[in-house]
């Protein structure tokens, strides 16, 4: 409560903000993700590691746009393509521009995809991927991960982050959405779960077109694949003919230069990709294998948009190809495992019923003592711990991602110096949990 007290005091000018923008906008947000209780902390402007609140309150940035900003805020690099193509080549055409073929070239190389199309949310990258496994494979059922988020498409909102008691016996997850809400059914299985992956394919195989999963789920803080599990599921599908979707969304270059598919040695069949490719902007894209992605080339299926691969957002995509490079996500990776074994040093000498989890640039505390390896672990950790470290974190000005169930991410910008600042935040609430 004291914590609470505190919140409410520092941050006023948000909540007036919040009840202004209220009156036109649902919950007075853009996006159901940007509205927390008591209201979100409205922002007046970023630059490089750093926030700025509409009451003047600057606030050490470890979100970042849940990964979008991984070469930081206002980026010069960034900025400079884009005020280039601003004033000096346009930003929408109705053909097509050469900035797009540049960076799919580039993307080709660097995610090991023989074709990709750009789309401007990973929603859209999303929709668009099951779109093509359907129009590839005949068939319209879908596979994905019980508690998993892959945005906002209608086929995806199953088991989405589901109530523990609306779901079913552990051995035999259960889709919590209507069947009829969706098209074509859809298989929850639980992550780290190869028996149950291959009972839904035993059983629903052959109308079963794709298998929808993070490879490391970013979505229920960080959880990692077992050692043979994304083999496993790699085999599975090749067994019985599903298209495999990697949902790299938030796992992209903040999990190394290539993806995390690169990382952990698993190729998919598609890939969906968004926020750290995209410097900030509105980029996102899918691709994959040429034999998939020939549903476009003979128009069984068509993909649109207006704005997909606009020169504007594509400036902005070369300068983050250009700024992460294998030394850079080199250099993001020791940063972040240097804090994450402090803060494992810390967990250790106040002996806190926590461990840290990371993956390349991204890192979370995760209040359980025991592996957390699929969403009903996830939801046995100790939330209530979990939020008053996030509120202990933003009354002291380090604002880690909002949601529990996020990660920080160490960018361009932050600095040893920063990462000291999350570290000092932390040691201050052990200091506390043991008094
Ligand atoms: N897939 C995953 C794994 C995500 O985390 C998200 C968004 O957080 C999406 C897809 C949807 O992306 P967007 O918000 O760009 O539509």
């Amino acid at each position: 409560a004291e914590e609470w007290d505190r919140f409410t005091s520092w941050s006023q000018a948000s909540g007036e903000h919040n009840r202004r923008a209220s009156t036109s906008l649902p919950l007075g947000v853009t996006s159901s993700f940007q509205h927390w209780d008591p209201y979100p902390i409205t922002i007046e402007s970023a630059r490089g590691a750093h926030l700025t609140d509409v009451g003047g309150n600057r606030l050490l940035d470890l979100s970042m746009g849940f990964g979008a900003g991984l070469v930081g805020h206002l980026n010069p690099r960034v900025v400079e393509e884009v005020t280039h193509a601003l004033t000096s080549i346009g930003t929408l055409f109705v053909t097509p521009s050469s900035q797009a073929t540049d960076m799919a070239e580039r993307f080709k190389r660097r995610f090991d995809l023989d074709m990709l199309r750009f789309t401007n949310s990973g929603t859209e990258s999303l929709m668009y991927a099951i779109r093509s496994a359907r129009a590839y494979t005949g068939r319209s059922g879908i596979a994905k991960i019980e508690g998993g988020y892959h945005g906002g498409y209608d086929a995806l909102q199953v088991s989405v982050k589901p109530a523990l008691e609306d779901i079913g016996p552990a051995d035999r997850p259960i889709p919590d959405a209507p069947a009829d809400a969706v098209p074509g059914e859809v298989h929850v299985v639980a992550y780290n779960d190869l028996g149950q992956l291959e009972r839904a394919f035993r059983e629903h195989g052959g109308s079963i077109a794709a298998f929808v999963v993070e490879p490391v789920i970013e979505n229920l803080a960080i959880v990692l694949p077992d050692e043979g599990y994304l083999e496993g599921v790699r085999a599975l599908c090749d067994e019985y003919g599903v298209v495999l979707i990697f949902d790299e969304v938030k796992t992209g270059l903040t999990a190394g230069h290539g993806g995390a598919a690169q990382r952990l040695g698993i190729k998919p069949d598609l890939i969906t990709l968004a926020k750290s490719i995209g410097g900030g902007l509105p980029l996102a894209a899918f691709g994959g294998k040429q034999e998939i992605m020939d549903v476009v080339v003979d128009g069984r299926m068509a993909h649109f948009g207006t704005y997909n691969g606009n020169a504007l957002v594509m400036a902005a995509a070369k300068a983050v190809d250009e700024l992460i490079t294998p030394e850079a996500s080199a250099g993001l990776e020791a940063l972040n495992t240097r804090t994450l074994d402090t803060l494992d040093a810390i967990i250790g000498e106040y002996e806190l019923p926590a461990h840290t989890v990371g993956l390349g640039a991204k890192g979370c505390v995760t209040w359980a003592t025991g592996p957390v390896r699929n969403y009903r672990d996830y939801k046995a950790t100790d939330f209530g711990v979990a939020e008053l470290s996030w509120l202990w974190g933003v009354n002291r000005g380090v604002l880690t991602p909002p949601g529990l169930d996020e990660q920080w991410l160490v960018s361009l910008a932050h600095t040893e110096d920063d990462m000291s600042v999350l570290i000092e935040d932390f040691r201050s609430l052990a200091e506390a949990l043991r008094a």
